[in-house]
This record gives C-alpha cells, structure tokens and sequence, in this order.
C-alpha cells in the first residue's frame, strides 16, 4: 500500500492526541525531525507521534515493520518514523520499590518524578536520553557502581515484535526474549514500556540523594604529571566512588583542557578527602557541587541539545595505562590543529566502582566486569568535515587500547552498530541464544539484520 494511503487509513485509527506530519517543508515536521545528531539523518516520508499504548500498537499493526517503520530518522521517503516523543508516562509504585517509565521519558523527567517519591534508579549521565533506549543497550552512570546497569534492574517489558503483537515479557512470561531486550533491546522490537527496580534516594549515602561532586581542570601542558595520579586512582578504585576525566576544549577559548570530574556517595565531608590527590596537584581551576539526584547530570548538558554532525562511542578498558591517556590527549590536540570545527569534541575517561554483587546480571549485556569506560564524542558543525573527524574516534579507541589484550576490547552495544559483533556481545553461547532468539522473533530483519 502506497505510504499516502495507509496514512490516510491510520488516522482514523489514531486518538485525537496523536500527531502526524506528512508536510515535510512544515515547521511541524522539521521540529519532530531534529536529532542529537544530524548524521545519516533522511527525510521520512511521514512522522507519527502516537500518544499512548493504543496508538503505538494500532500503527505498528498495520503496516509491516519490515517494511515501512522505523523508529529512528534514517529511513527515506517510503518509509515513517514512529516517534514517542509526545508518548511518556510515569508510574512511581514506591511500596514495592518499582517504576513503570512508557514511551519516550527522558532521563531527567524520570529522576525528578522519582526524586519527588523519594526514590531514584539506576539512571544515565546525559538527562536528554530516552530510559527505554538507554535501558535496552545496557546503561551505565555514575550510580552504576551501586545500583548495577540499568539493564540488569529491568523487571518486565512491554514490547511490540515484528509481526505487529504486543507481548509483555519478564523473568516468567518469554524469559528468553526478556533476556535479550535486556542489553540487545532494540535488535528485538519496539519497547514501549518497562518496568524498573527503584531505590531510596538514601542510597546515595545522604537522607535527601545528595552526593559530592567536585570539577578539577588542569592545563592540558600538565597532562604527564596529571594522568600518573589518574592511573594509580583508576587502577585502585575506592568503594562508592564513580569519576569523569574530559579532555575537551571549552569556550571561550577553545583551549584543549583537561578536567576531571569526581563523585563520591556518602558523607558529604568525605568526597574532597578521598580525592585530595587531585587538589595536591593543584589544579587551575576547583569546584564543588552537592546536587539533588535529578540534577547530578546537569554539568554534562553541554553535550546534550540538538543538531550538529556528532556520535558518541563507549568502548570498554580493563587498565587505565597514564601513557595512552597522553598519547589520546595528543591526538585530541591533533585533532583540533587539523580541524578547528570539531572544537566541540571531546575524549571522556569514566570509571566507577563495582556494583554490590547482589545485583542479577542475567541479561544479554556481557560487560558486566568492566569499569573503566572511554568515550568519544566526535562532533563538529559542517557536514564536509565528517569524515574527518568520525576518522579520528577509532584512532582515539586504539590509542587507549594500545598494548592491551584484544580478548579485553569491548564495546558498548549502544555505542556503536559497526564494530565486530564479537566486542559487542562477549562469548560464543551468548551469541548463539542471540541469534536463535532472533530468527525467532523477527526473522525478516524489522529491527536490523543484526544476528540473522
Ligand atoms: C549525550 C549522550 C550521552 C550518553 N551517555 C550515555 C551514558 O552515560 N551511558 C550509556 O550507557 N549510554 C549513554 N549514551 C548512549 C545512549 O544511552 C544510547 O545512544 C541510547 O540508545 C540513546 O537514546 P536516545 O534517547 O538518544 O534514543 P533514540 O535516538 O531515540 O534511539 C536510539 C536507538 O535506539 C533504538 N530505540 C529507541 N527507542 C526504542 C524503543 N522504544 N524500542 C526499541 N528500540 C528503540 C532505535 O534503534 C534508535 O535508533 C549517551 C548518548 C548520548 C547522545
């Protein structure tokens, strides 16, 4: 059936709420078509904004997901975008210690709801990124260290298959299926609801959720002496800590700097104590903040917003060696020489404690031993520089890689689609259960021809 017609013949269907941009020269469309990134971004020949279960599930019905849906902007003209921006429901049961997150709630909405019962959940850095997504691909934040990833604290899914069905799955009804959503989500179906494990916001080590966060810059010239204590810091961690090393270049003056970001969960007293060492250095610049649970990502909103040509990749370390770090700020210098509009780039080191081992990690994410975590945020304004600077991201992994075993290199399976399936998802019985499961539930390659 011609797009035109079905679009027509869905409306009928949809409730009155429901949005559907057709009209591609319309502001309407153009606003629900802004991404984080405008990479491999196509315009879609209709986008539909449902406004609740009913109206997710009656257009995923219709039509077949192989064919015409995508529920990310990369399909052309022939195809629609099915978008949960205007889908969001919160259920905080604080009894029972749970959450049930619909549609498409970003991460603050949810920490602020939460907040409000005086709960929390193993939430994510960035506060525009959708739970659903972020839950599906595993999820890791600074609270992973003591609340697990935010895969392994999913206790049930709703999910529309390839055929159109509305199946809830948990550790009981479609165990295996449940598995896979948890870390491989969104090779399986549309998830349009989960429910998440809660936890009192006394968690944090404080009555009301606060934690220490304390902001250390030091000029990148310092980088040696810098990175020798990062080593010994990353490489003997201390328990409920979690921290953030940028390399970046802030306005105003684009200078590559390096910061260092720690948090520490407890008496509010403690953080600056434990992390002296990064005072000792004496840095440039110092600040401390004890923010409220919902806020605690507010520092990294700078990398959140709209538009631009950017990615972000998260690839896995097992050691922290202080003479790749040097070697990866150099790059980001070379970076910048050779390109001025990825200024805005950045390369992130993060490391967290290990979570309480009372955390079930039963789920298709198979990096549940690794701490230690390298970002790239490759961005930059002019598509015709692209190239360029996406060319630098996997200079930035090896870098960091460098005279490391390559049975330790691992990539987070929301961070990146291309690299070896292998990194992604570790072990052999893992990927077979994968793949089994997806010749099973989409067979036809809905959700991407990964595993099939
Ligand atoms: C600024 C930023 C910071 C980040 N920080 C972290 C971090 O600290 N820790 C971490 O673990 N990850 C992090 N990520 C990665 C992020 O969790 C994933 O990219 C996640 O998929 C992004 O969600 P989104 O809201 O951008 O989703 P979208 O762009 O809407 O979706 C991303 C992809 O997920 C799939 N998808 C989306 N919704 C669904 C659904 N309901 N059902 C099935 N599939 C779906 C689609 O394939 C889509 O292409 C970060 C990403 C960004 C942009």
């Amino acid at each position: 059936m011609a797009l035109s017609r079905f679009i027509i013949e869905l409306r009928i269907n949809l409730s009155p709420e429901a949005r559907v941009y057709t009209d591609a020269s319309s502001k309407d469309f153009q606003l629900a078509l802004l991404r984080w990134s405008d990479v491999d971004v196509k315009v879609p020949g209709a986008i539909i904004q449902v406004a609740n279960e009913l109206d997710a599930v009656t257009t995923a019905s219709s039509t077949p997901f192989a064919e015409k849906v995508l529920l990310w902007s990369t399909i052309g003209t022939d195809g629609f975008v099915l978008d949960f921006t205007i889908f969001k429901s919160i259920q905080v049961n604080s009894t029972e210690h749970q959450v049930a997150v619909a549609g498409g709630v970003l991460m603050k909405e949810l920490s602020t709801v939460l907040a409000d019962a005086g709960e929390c959940a193993a939430v994510g850095n960035a506060n525009t990124i959708g739970v659903i997504p972020y839950c599906l691909g595993g999820g890791l934040g600074v609270a992973t260290g003591l609340m697990g990833l935010a895969c392994d604290n999913m206790l049930s899914a709703k999910v529309i298959l390839a055929d159109g069905r509305l199946v809830y799955v948990d550790n009981v009804h479609e165990p295996d299926l449940f598995w896979a959503i948890k870390g491989a989500g969104f090779y399986f179906g549309a998830v349009i609801e989960i429910t998440l494990r809660t936890y009192p916001l006394t968690i944090f080590g404080t009555h009301d959720g606060r934690h220490w966060i304390g902001n250390f810059m030091y000029p990148l010239e310092r980088a040696a002496e810098v990175f020798e204590v990062i080593e010994t810091l990353v490489n003997t961690p201390k328990s409920r800590t979690a921290c953030l090393l940028m390399i970046i270049a802030p306005p105003p003056y684009f200078q590559p700097t390096i910061a260092v970001v720690p948090h520490y969960f407890g008496d509010l007293t403690e953080g600056p104590k434990i992390f002296q060492c990064l005072t000792d250095l004496g840095p440039s610049f110092f600040s401390e903040t004890t923010p409220l649970v919902p806020n605690l990502s507010d520092h990294l909103d700078f990398a959140c917003g709209k538009g631009g040509f950017r990615r972000f990749t998260l690839a896995g370390l097992q050691e922290l060696k202080a003479a790749n770090i040097l070697k990866l700020a150099d790059l980001f210098q070379q970076l910048l020489d050779s390109c001025p509009d990825a200024a805005s780039s950045g390369y992130f080191i993060e490391w967290h404690c290990l979570p309480p081992p009372d955390i079930p990690t039963n789920s298709a994410f198979s990096h549940h031993d690794v701490r230690i975590w390298i970002h790239c945020l490759s961005w930059c304004q002019r598509q015709e520089n692209w190239d360029k600077v996406f060319g630098f991201e996997q200079r930035a992994i090896d870098t960091m890689r460098f005279g490391t075993k390559p049975e330790t290199h691992v990539d987070l399976p929301h961070g990146t689609r291309t690299g070896p399936i292998e990194q992604r998802f570790k072990g052999q019985g893992r990927l077979t259960k994968l793949r089994a499961l997806k010749k099973e539930f989409d067979p036809q390659g809905a959700f991407t021809k990964e595993f099939l």
